[in-house]
């Protein structure tokens, strides 16, 4: 099912785990509403990078983020984020450009790797954090260092 031009649904609640681990990620029809808003925002990223926009992580039931280690309160559990990656880009690149494009986050986080894309139904923080993975857990710090 297509969420928006150039997003699916199928895209956004994928996952290898899921799949291996037989972890039924399906989505709830508000989940999915969530999932189309952050598809909206994917257009946005795609157009701005012209480029391709590959999700490594959209939404993820209960069981699924406690499988992957994901924060309690993720919004990846109300489909509200997604883990990006574009080809061709580095993470801090894609991050850098998406911070300075104007779009609308209430969080986009620099994470090594991919960038996370979070929204909220509530008022946008506009958070710009870089997260770094320890041994003693994830520390967060401001803007993209
Ligand atoms: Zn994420």
């Amino acid at each position: 099912m297509n969420l928006s031009e150039h997003f699916t649904l199928e895209e956004l609640v994928a996952s290898q785990l899921a799949a291996r681990q037989r972890i039924d990620n399906r989505p709830t029809p508000v989940v999915v509403e969530n999932l189309r808003r952050v598809a909206g925002v994917l257009e946005q990223i795609r157009a701005l990078v012209g480029k391709p926009v590959m999700v490594s992580s959209g939404y993820r039931s209960p069981a699924l983020n406690k499988a992957v280690g994901g924060a309690p309160a993720s919004g990846h559990l109300d489909g509200l984020a997604v883990d990006i990656t574009v080809p061709g880009m580095t993470a801090r690149e894609l991050a850098a450009a998406i911070r300075h494009s104007g779009i609308v986050l209430d969080q986009l986080i620099y994470e090594g790797d991919w960038v996370h894309v979070g929204l909220t139904n509530g008022k946008p923080r506009r958070q710009v954090l870089t997260a770094r993975f320890g041994p003693g857990g994830t520390t967060y710090s401001q803007g993209i260092v």
